[in-house]
């Protein structure tokens, strides 16, 4: 049961036969936000459950929203105070709450939060608890550290470092420094301080380790704004004051000044007393991005993603709980800290399709930051050099509010894009760098400046085939080529993650050495360009080629400061990242977006190129993009080329308001899986069958029909899609329909509401 997304009523419903993603929307007025001893209460656990079990409060009652240990059965688990108990389950079996946990009780607005959200996006509430709860250890005591301060003794022998580590200490005045950080200071071994807390010349005290984080100052270091950035600012601080909803689409050219303009509004919001939250994609977290807010600050915000330990997870949990943390910048998952008084939330990239989560609960943290502002009476910035067609279509039907910046900032100006057209440049069959592209590359090696090639193609080669049968090798437990990664030297199936050595006998007919890669990926592109630069100092940027985020972090930053003479990056590069030594940008392959049947393949492909382009010329010198295509009279490149947005932009809206499909109308994929292909399309033909309450809502469903990969992790996937006109109550309908079927056995069923990929 765990792991499924969605569990239409199959799931074990509450006591009161409702199924808890369906129920009530909005905590009731009348709840009350203390339970005397005991009363009454429903608990929501934070196990897969999902409903909320009746049980009484403890010695001293409890409060609405309290994080309490419960007995279930022979065990005790960790649930949340929801409201009253609903009194229909035998009063006389009713027990106690065991204890109360040392955290603050969760805020009415948290708790309506998770309701709304999992009511959208068809989740059980204990799923979506769960996504709010993940620090590791809620319910310990605060744990403590050893601290260090001077001590009131003089040890008889002093040696030099034994004198550093005292000079140390009486330079902080009294403050106190942990082992690590004292050792360093002084340059010693942690062995010396100990020695000396021996001696009891260092005091060695206990202190809790979860410490507030320093105060940030909003007057710290404001920037002198462009007339464009002060009255962008200006607005963002008065929406801010007004201390209700409201959104904001924030766009401008990379480089015109976006994130210095959002940090204003942080400003602001922090000068309020209330919290504020950047959102950024995973991989936009840099050092670099958290120096620009020391630097604005004076301090160090809150950090929340995945490269966070374990220990500081629960430290920003609480100190956010707490008030203690002024400012989270954080990847999607931080949209459900429990925030004392969040004031605003900032979605840079908001185009970025890592917004939306796609394993688990399906939630798009981009809609969801909206929803949770509505409900906490706070401001949302949306911020982009590209939006996306749903943020632009709200800001034109004046649901957002739209600012634009309109240059860049400084002498930096926007890169000339231009074509080459593949049709006429003389290039063998397995080399990917066109003549025209080498010439550009050629004279930035000599200028002493960065040049880009971007490949949007992970691996080596995308497909392995043997020259002797034709045999494609493919993954056993999916329906997908295997891709060559020659750097781990191994084939991987980007689908399942499943990988094998590189065979060199055909796997099909036998035949020896005949095996040959076909089509570039970024580390064959690599492999081009240093035999066609040799002196070249070449960096490759593939997120499958760093052990760690943090390792691929100081990669991007050590190529920022000039590393490496020619980048040879994925779809990675394009995300943000300061690269001021860029001067071109080589697209290999314009027309790869292009081919899918992805309804966003248009305006994905549109983003892309932009925002790759947008990565040269950033600083004094001007840049160029050159896009390799086979159709450049293509109307998607010729926009890009064009830098005619708003024609790209109304000419794309035109096409989705004809087709009836979002932003102009709803769908949901309902994707289903089993061990027996069989099995999924007779469930699939019964759910379009008997389609009934999707039509009296005015729904259509289509399908069942494969999913583009039928086969993934050994399961067979089948894929239904419902379209509805915007304003159709779907998640009602769309639970209606589904509430009959019951999965048995191996069968799995996943309902993605505003689904992003079709895969
Ligand atoms: P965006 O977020 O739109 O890509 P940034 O805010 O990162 O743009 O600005 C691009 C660069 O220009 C950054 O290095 C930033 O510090 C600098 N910059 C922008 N506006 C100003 C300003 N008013 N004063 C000083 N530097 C600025
Ligand atoms: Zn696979």
């Amino acid at each position: 049961m765990v792991g499924w997304p969605f569990l239409p009523r199959a799931l074990p419903q509450n006591e009161t036969g409702r199924n808890p993603a369906m129920m009530a929307l909005t905590i009731p007025p009348d709840t009350p936000s203390y339970f005397d001893e005991g009363a009454l209460i429903g608990v929501l656990p934070t196990q897969p459950l999902d409903r909320v079990l009746d049980y009484r409060a403890p010695e001293g009652g409890c409060h609405l929203g309290a994080f309490v240990e419960v007995p279930l059965g022979p065990r005790k688990v960790l649930g949340i105070v929801w409201g009253p108990g609903q009194g229909d389950y035998d009063i006389s079996k009713v027990r106690s709450v065991i204890r109360v946990l040392d955290a603050a009780p969760m805020r009415d607005e948290l708790r309506t939060f998770l309701e709304k959200a999992g009511g959208y996006t068809l989740t059980p509430l204990t799923a979506m608890l769960r996504l709010a709860t993940r620090a590791p250890g809620l319910g310990d005591p605060p744990s403590m550290r050893k601290i260090y301060r001077l001590g009131d003794t003089t040890p008889d022998r002093m040696t030099d470092a034994r004198t550093r580590v005292l000079d140390v200490l009486r330079d902080m005045g009294g403050l106190s420094l942990t082992l690590k950080e004292l050792a360093e200071t002084a340059g010693v071994t942690t062995s010396v301080v100990k020695g000396l807390a021996k001696l009891g010349a260092v005091r060695e005290e206990d202190s809790p380790r979860d410490t507030a984080f320093p105060t940030l100052d909003p007057t710290y270091a404001g920037k002198d704004l462009t007339d464009d950035q002060a009255n962008a600012s200006a607005t963002l601080r008065a929406a801010v004051a007004t201390r209700s909803y409201g959104t904001t689409l924030l766009k401008g050219v990379t480089g015109s000044g976006k994130t210095e303009v959002y940090l204003e509004a942080v400003a602001e919001c922090l000068a309020q007393g209330r919290q504020a939250l950047v959102l950024l994609p995973e991989i936009a977290l840099t050092a670099e991005f958290l120096t620009r807010v020391e630097a604005r600050f004076g301090a160090l915000p809150a950090e929340w993603h995945s490269g966070v330990t374990v220990t500081e997870r629960r430290r920003v949990w609480k100190m956010v709980g707490q008030g203690n943390a002024q400012l989270v910048v954080g990847a999607r998952s931080s949209l459900f800290l429990p925030f004392r008084d969040l004031g605003l939330i900032v979605v840079d990239e908001e185009h970025d399709t890592s917004y939306k989560q796609e394993d688990g609960v399906l939630y798009n943290a981009r809609d969801m930051a909206v929803l949770r502002a509505s409900i906490c009476h706070a401001q949302v910035i949306l911020a982009s050099a590209t939006p996306s067609l749903e943020s632009w279509a709200n800001a034109d039907a004046g649901k957002y509010q739209k600012l634009e910046l309109t240059s860049r900032f400084g002498d930096a100006i926007l890169p000339d894009m231009r074509a080459i057209d593949m049709r006429t440049e003389d290039l063998p069959g397995s080399s990917w760098i066109s003549p025209t592209l080498q010439r550009a590359v050629q004279k930035r090696l000599e200028n002493a400046e960065q040049a880009l090639l971007f490949i949007n193609r992970r691996g080596y080669a995308p497909v392995t085939i043997c020259r002797a049968c034709g045999h494609q090798i493919g993954c056993d437990h999916c329906d997908a080529r295997m891709v060559e990664h020659r750097f781990l030297k191994r084939l991987v199936c980007h689908q399942c993650g499943e990988t094998k050595p590189l065979p060199t006998v055909c796997p099909s007919c036998d035949a020896e050495d005949r095996l040959a890669a076909v089509g570039p990926g970024v580390e064959r592109l690599a492999e081009e360009a240093q035999t066609l630069f040799p002196d070249a100092r070449l960096a490759v940027l593939s997120s499958d080629m760093f052990g760690s985020a943090r390792a691929l972090k100081a990669e991007i930053e050590t190529i920022a400061q000039g590393g490496a003479d020619l980048i040879i990056g994925t779809q990675l590069v394009a995300k943000g990242h300061n690269f001021p030594l860029l001067t071109l940008v080589g697209v290999i392959d314009a027309d790869l977006g292009l081919q899918g049947s992805d309804l966003r393949a248009a305006e994905r492909t549109f983003q892309l190129m932009r925002q790759v382009a947008g990565r040269a010329g950033r600083a004094d010198k001007p840049g160029e993009a050159l896009l390799q295509t086979f159709q450049p009279e293509h109307p998607v490149i010729r926009s890009i080329l064009s830098g005619d947005e708003h024609s790209f932009w109304k000419a794309e809206a035109d096409e989705r308001r004809h087709a009836g499909v979002p932003p102009y109308g709803r769908l949901a994929g309902i994707i289903l899986s089993s061990t027996d292909v069989q099995e999924v399309f007779d469930l699939g033909n019964a759910l379009a069958r008997n389609d009934a309450p999707l039509r009296r809502a005015g729904a259509h469903v289509f399908g069942p029909a494969p999913a583009p990969i039928a086969r993934v992790r050994g399961r067979h996937r089948v894929r239904l899609l419902v379209k509805a006109p915007k304003g159709t109550p779907l998640q009602a309908a769309l639970a209606d329909w589904v509430a009959p079927f019951k999965l048995k056995g191996e069968l799995r069923m996943a309902i993605d509401i505003d689904p992003q990929s079709f895969y």
